[in-house]
C-alpha cells in the first residue's frame, strides 16, 4: 500500500484541486492520501473532511514536522511525498509504483516538478536542475534537487534513518534524500513531473539567487567532504586562491563548451548515440526530407522518386500529419520509410522538459494516418539533450542526424545546392533535404519550389558517379519501424 501525505497550512485556494489529482490516479493498487494539518485557520480542514480525505493534526509548526507526523500516521509500505499547491497527472502513483518495481535496489523515487503558469524563465530552470542532477549523478551517485511535492520512499528506510530531521536545511529535499541514500539508491526520474503553484517563485529575485547560491554551497561542501581535501592545501596565500578560481572558470568553460557542442552540433554524440552516418557496403547513400508532407511539394518529390525507382526517408512532423494523411499513406505504399520528426517542430524542443510528449504525439499522428510507428525519430534543427535522448532510447527509437546538407536559404539556386551535396557526398551518407519547413503552409520559407530541381539534380550527379539509393533503415541496417502493440 501507499500513502500520499500532503502538509498543509492555509491552504483553501489550493487543496481541493490538489485532492481531486490525487483521488483521480490511475493507479490499480491500494493507496490512501492524509492531509496533515499544520494548524489551519481558514477552510482547509473543513474542505479535507468534507472531501472524505484523511485529516491528521500535527501542531509542531514546520513541513517536516508535519511530514513526519503524516508518516507517522501511515501504515502503507511506501510512503510519498506531495504538497498542497500541486497538480499531480493521474499517471504519477502508477508510475512511481513501476520504478519501484523496475529498480528494487531503490531507496527512494524522486521525480520533479514544473510550474503551472512557466515563469519566462522556467525552461532554463529546468534545463538547469537536470544538467545539476546528471552531474550531480555523476559525482555522488544520486540526484542533487529534489523536490519535495514529489518523492517516494520505503517507510522502513525512514524508521532506519531516525525520520525527518526537523533542523536540516531542505529537509524534506535535500537532506532526507542524501540520508536515504545510505541505505539505497535513489532514481531520479526526470519524467515523473507534477504542477505546481508559482507560489514558490513569486518571490522577490534576491531570495531565489540567495536560495541558489545557498544550494551550490551545498553541493561543493559536499563535493569537498568526498574528496576529503585537507585543510592545509586550502588556506593557500592568495595567489593560490586566484588559481583556484581560474581553474574553476576554465573548469566551467568547458563544461559550457562541451555543453553547447552536444546541444547545437548534430553529429555530436556526448549527449548519447546518434546516428549519422551508414557502415552498409557498396556505393550506398540515404536520401531523407524533413519537415513534411508539405502540398503540393512532398507529392511532386513522391512522383519522381517512383519513376526512379528510388525510396526515400521522410521526417514528418505530426501536426502536417494530420494535414495531408493521404500523403502519408502514399509513402507507406511507395516503400519509402517514415520517421519521427515531433510533433509541434518547436525549436529548442530539446530543452523542453516535456519534449518526449511532443514526440509521442507525432507517433500517434503517424499511427493514425499510416498505421505505422516510426523506429527513427529526427530532433528539429538536429538540436539534442542528454534527457530528451535518454527518452529517445528508452521509447525504442533510434536518432538519426546527418552527415550531408547544404543550406537551404531562400533564394539560393537549385543548382547551387545540389553542387554543394555532391560535393560533400560519401558512401553511407545521409543527405539532409527539406520539403517542407516547421508546420508552415502555402508561405514563406514553406514555399519548397526548389527542393524538386534540386533533388532531380542530384539524383541524377550521383546515379552517374555508381550511387544507390537507399532508405535510412537499410543502411544502419535496423527496423524501420516499431511493433506495434495491439
Ligand atoms: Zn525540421
Amino acid at each position: 500500500m501507499i500513502s500520499v501525505v500532503v502538509p498543509a497550512f492555509n491552504e483553501e485556494n489550493y487543496i481541493r484541486e490538489c485532492l481531486e489529482s490525487l483521488k483521480n490516479q490511475d493507479y490499480a493498487g491500494d493507496y490512501e492520501i492524509i492531509v496533515v494539518d499544520n494548524g489551519c485557520t481558514d477552510k482547509t480542514a473543513q474542505i479535507v473532511q468534507d472531501m472524505g480525505v484523511r485529516l491528521v493534526r500535527c501542531l509542531k509548526k514546520g513541513v517536516s514536522h508535519a511530514r513526519q507526523a503524516g508518516s507517522e500516521a501511515s501504515s502503507a509500505e511506501i510512503i510519498v511525498q506531495a504538497d498542497a499547491d500541486t497538480l499531480y497527472p493521474r499517471w504519477w502513483l502508477s508510475r512511481i509504483w513501476e520504478q519501484f518495481r523496475g529498480h528494487p535496489e531503490a531507496a527512494a523515487i524522486a521525480g520533479t516538478f514544473i510550474y503551472s503558469h512557466p515563469p519566462w524563465w522556467a525552461y532554463a530552470e529546468y534545463s538547469l536542475r537536470v544538467i545539476f542532477n546528471y552531474l550531480s549523478f555523476w559525482v555522488l551517485g544520486r540526484p542533487f534537487i529534489i523536490s519535495g511535492a514529489n518523492l517516494a520512499f520505503y517507510k522502513k528506510h525512514l524508521v532506519k534513518i531516525g525520520g525527518y530531521d526537523q533542523s536540516a536545511y531542505s529537509s524534506d529535499q535535500f537532506n532526507i534524500s542524501t540520508r536515504l541514500s545510505k541505505v539505497g539508491k535513489i532514481i531520479y526520474d526526470s519524467r515523473s513531473w507534477c504542477a505546481t503553484s508559482n507560489r514558490s517563485v513569486a518571490k522577490p529575485i534576491y531570495v531565489i539567487v540567495r536560495d541558489f547560491f545557498r544550494h551550490l554551497s551545498y553541493f561543493a561542501r559536499h563535493i569537498l567532504n568526498r574528496s576529503k581535501v585537507p585543510n592545509s592545501t586550502r588556506s593557500g596565500n592568495a595567489w593560490k586562491v586566484s588559481r583556484k578560481t581560474l581553474i574553476i572558470s576554465l573548469i566551467g568553460l568547458i563544461l559550457v563548451g562541451l555543453l553547447s557542442y552536444g546541444y547545437f552540433i548534430p553529429a555530436s554524440p556526448i549527449f548519447g548515440k546518434v546516428y549519422v552516418k551508414g557502415t552498409a557496403p557498396g556505393k550506398v547513400i540515404a536520401l531523407t526530407f524533413d519537415d513534411g508532407p508539405n502540398e503540393p511539394y512532398t507529392s511532386q518529390i513522391l512522383d519522381f522518386m517512383e519513376e526512379q525507382d528510388i525510396q526515400a526517408t521522410f521526417f514528418l512532423v505530426g501536426a502536417n500529419v494530420e494535414l495531408f494523411p493521404d500523403t502519408v499513406r502514399r509513402m507507406v505504399a511507395d516503400g519509402d520509410v517514415i520517421g519521427n520528426h515531433t510533433y509541434s517542430h518547436n525549436a529548442n524542443h530539446a530543452l523542453e522538459f516535456n519534449a518526449y510528449r511532443d514526440i509521442q504525439a507525432a507517433q500517434q499522428a503517424i499511427f493514425e494516418a499510416a498505421g505505422v510507428k516510426p523506429h527513427l525519430y529526427r530532433p528539429p534543427h538536429g538540436k539534442k539533450s542528454p534527457w530528451e535522448l535518454q527518452a529517445i532510447k528508452e521509447e525504442g527509437y533510434i536518432e538519426v542526424l546527418w552527415s550531408i546538407s547544404t543550406s537551404e536559404l531562400n533564394g539560393k539556386s537549385p543548382a547551387s545546392m545540389a553542387d554543394d551535396i555532391v560535393k560533400k557526398a560519401r558512401p553511407g551518407g545521409i543527405v539532409l533535404m527539406h520539403d517542407g519547413y516547421g508546420t508552415l503552409h502555402g508561405s514563406g520559407r514553406a514555399l519548397k519550389e526548389s527542393t524538386l530541381p534540386m533533388v532531380k539534380l542530384v539524383v541524377d550527379e550521383l546515379k552517374s558517379q555508381g550511387y544507390h539509393f537507399v532508405t535510412v533503415p537499410d543502411l544502419l541496417n535496423v527496423s524501420a519501424y516499431n511493433k506495434v502493440v495491439p
